[in-house]
């Protein structure tokens, strides 16, 4: 008598991996589509195995119950088998290594022991070689049952070797469930083979299954269900999978620029609502004969594209992404708003082999090309310094803070009223030895998104209030010199702790420093950056406002700011040369000298807009007229040449 509950507790397993696999919308993406057809394989498995077990347990058979057991048995035979191809397939497409079977002959070789099986199968009901069923005494197996054993072995085999190669395509807590599965699936049928009575071989295959979900697909971390689109992390994976495989592929980065706003305008159901639209509208067109995409959802609004090369090269698939996915999104309106996307065609392995390389790419490709372009070939970027620089940009960090490559210019700013330059403002720059002289300007916003700011920020104020306590600021004829914070530094809790410790280190009175703020990072504005700020003034430091007209301008934080000075940003000063641009700038600056502070006006170039600023009565002016900002010695020397004699 056969113990069927096993294969009776398989079923409802399988139904819930299937239920799991929909809700998550775990039915978008070639690996999740091929492990759904896997469990819906089994599923059909299962039921047939029960199909032929049940009337055999009931010999003689009814009529009905001989035709089920017959159907059963083909069926069984014909779909069990071919699901440990399947599995294979999935493994491959897993760890995005299909194009090892990319080549016809090996495609072929790789369905030929499944062809021989269903010609076995199809052979039977005219020489019973494989099986035979009678009413009366069941199922018998025929001498060429062996050949589909032998069959089965091959996939499984070579599946089992396939896992244990595919070591390093899988973190090593998925490979072990990877290869656990497989050796449940292989134990099973060795107890089956010397038990035939203990149908135990499906309920391990659903528990295998159940384990590849829990511990492999894991659909919180391999979807991004809100949007129906893979997840920033297998985007990861997979890419480092396919630098691993040397598999060719087409990358389409689309960077919705307008995303935040979108999200705050429609609200985070609609938002999500939208971009499942814009996915499944990409889905829909048929991009290339043969090729399906991956797509692939980064938060806040990055999409990826991943297809595969074509080989043939008639038509580039990558080409065509890009030239009409812009479109396409553009295309489709919600709510009555839409995405301004940017994109950018990475081909795999031709433009760029890294994984690393090819992740940050998709990051950074708009910084790099400063023309305003909606389109993008990493092929016109990889070469360019800026991006090897920002591909490098943590190692040029921690060399810098190692090698102490952050080094201080300073740049002079005139005093108006005396003539003289009173002040200066510190600007940091990076002097790597592989890639020269870096601009703050690129590693100031990579710093501060990657988490090397602070350490950076330190390395700054200690430099400054070195250079103060070195020299004469006096005898030099300055006031005082500013450093620019970023708004990390302004909302770290030790702040003031570490300022008042270089004080003491440097002995430097604080009326010789000014701190500046940029305007923009006020939106952010804590109750700890208040609190530092208060704190910092009390212990005797003054703040300016940094770039005010760029940001969100508010005169309500003009006001309510304990600050000394207000810098003006260069791009007021650029406008200067129109009537209506003069007038702003004349009444923005008679409206911060009304409310008693000092302004100071940045980018003055030309003889005739600091004339403008002296007849407008501009406290301070900075700019690259007077100077650039210089190196140490250069900018002393400056100050000793230009303030002697006034
Ligand atoms: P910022 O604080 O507004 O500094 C003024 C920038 O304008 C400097 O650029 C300066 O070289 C440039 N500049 C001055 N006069 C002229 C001019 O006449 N014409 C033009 N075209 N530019 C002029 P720089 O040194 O490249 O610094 C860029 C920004 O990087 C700074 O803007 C500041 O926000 C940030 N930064 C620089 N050093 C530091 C630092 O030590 N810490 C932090 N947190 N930020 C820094
Ligand atoms: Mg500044
Ligand atoms: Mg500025």
């Amino acid at each position: 008598m056969k113990v069927i509950y096993f294969d009776i507790c398989a079923i409802p397993l399988f139904l819930m991996i299937l239920i799991i696999c929909h809700t998550r919308r775990m039915t978008k993406g070639k690996a999740n589509q091929m492990f759904v057809l896997v469990v819906t394989v089994s599923l059909i498995s299962a039921i047939a195995d029960l199909g032929m077990e049940i009337p055999n347990s009931m010999l003689p058979m009814s009529g009905t119950g001989y035709f089920i057991c017959t159907l059963s048995t083909y069926l069984y035979l014909a779909v069990r088998n071919g699901n440990n191809a399947i599995l294979l397939l999935f493994l491959l497409m897993l760890t995005r290594t299909t194009s090892l079977i990319r080549k016809k002959w090996i495609r072929f070789a790789f369905w030929l022991p499944y062809m021989v099986l269903l010609l076995l199968l199809a052979q039977n009901p005219f020489t019973h070689r494989v099986f035979t069923i009678t009413a009366e005494t069941g199922y018998a197996r025929g001498p060429l049952m062996m050949a589909i054993y032998a069959i089965a072995m091959v996939y499984g085999l070579t599946g089992l070797v396939y896992c244990i190669y595919c070591r390093r395509y899988l973190p090593a807590n998925k490979w072990a469930a990877l290869l656990t599965c497989y050796l449940l699936a292989h134990a099973a049928v060795v107890i089956q083979f010397f038990h035939p009575e203990l149908l135990v071989e499906m309920f391990c295959t659903a528990l295998g299954e159940m384990l590849i979900m829990l511990s492999i697909m894991r659909p919180e971390e391999r979807m991004d269900s809100a949007v129906g689109m893979l997840s920033w992390a297998s985007y990861r994976s997979d890419i480092r999978n396919i630098a691993l495989s040397g598999e060719h592929v087409r990358i389409v980065v689309i960077r919705l620029l307008n995303c935040l706003e979108i999200r705050n305008f429609v609200g985070d159901h609609n938002y999500n609502q939208y971009l499942s639209e814009v996915a499944d509208r990409i889905r829909a067109v048929r991009w290339t004969h043969r090729h399906r995409i991956e797509i692939y959802f980064e938060r806040p609004g990055t999409i990826y594209l991943i297809t595969d090369a074509d080989e043939s090269g008639s038509e580039d698939a990558g080409e065509r992404l890009l030239a009409e996915v812009g479109d396409l999104i553009r295309g489709h309106v919600k709510m009555g708003v839409c995405f301004e996307p940017r994109v950018c065609l990475i081909r795999c392995p031709e433009d760029l082999q890294k994984a690393e390389d090819v992740i940050s790419l998709g990051h950074i490709f708009l910084q790099i090309d400063e023309r305003k372009q909606t389109v993008f070939r990493a092929s016109d970027i990889v070469h360019s310094r800026t991006f090897a620089m920002e591909a490098h940009i943590e190692e040029i960090f921690d060399r810098a803070l190692k090698n102490h490559n952050i080094k201080m210019f300073y740049q002079p700013i005139l005093d108006v009223q005396s003539g003289r330059f009173r002040s200066a403002e510190a600007l940091a720059r990076i002097i790597d030895p592989e890639y020269g002289l870096i601009s703050p300007a690129v590693f100031i916003p990579a710093a501060e998104t990657e988490g090397y700011i602070i350490p950076i920020g330190d390395a700054v104020l200690d430099q400054v209030f070195r250079f103060v306590s070195e020299h004469d600021l006096d005898a030099l004829g300055l006031s005082y010199v500013e450093i620019n914070l970023s708004v990390a530094q302004c909302m770290e809790r030790s702040l003031p702790e570490k300022i008042s410790a270089l004080q003491k280190k440097y002995g430097v009175d604080p009326g010789k420093i000014n701190l500046e703020i940029t305007e923009t990072n006020f939106e952010h504005i804590s109750e700890i950056m208040f609190e530092n700020v208060n704190e910092l003034i009390r212990m005797g430091y003054s703040f300016a406002l940094d770039d005010y007209g760029t940001g969100y301008s508010s005169i309500q934080r003009v006001i309510h700011l304990p600050l000394k000075l207000i810098k003006i940003d260069k791009s007021m000063l650029e406008e200067v040369s129109t009537a209506n641009g003069r007038m702003i700038l004349d009444y923005t600056m008679r409206m911060m000298q009304s409310i008693g502070k000092l302004l100071v006006v940045e980018g003055a170039e030309t003889v005739d807009e600091v004339e403008i600023l002296r007849s407008m009565n501009c406290d301070y002016i900075q700019g690259f007229y007077f100077s650039r900002p210089l190196p140490e010695e250069e900018f002393i020397r400056f100050l000793e040449e230009q303030n002697k004699d006034r």
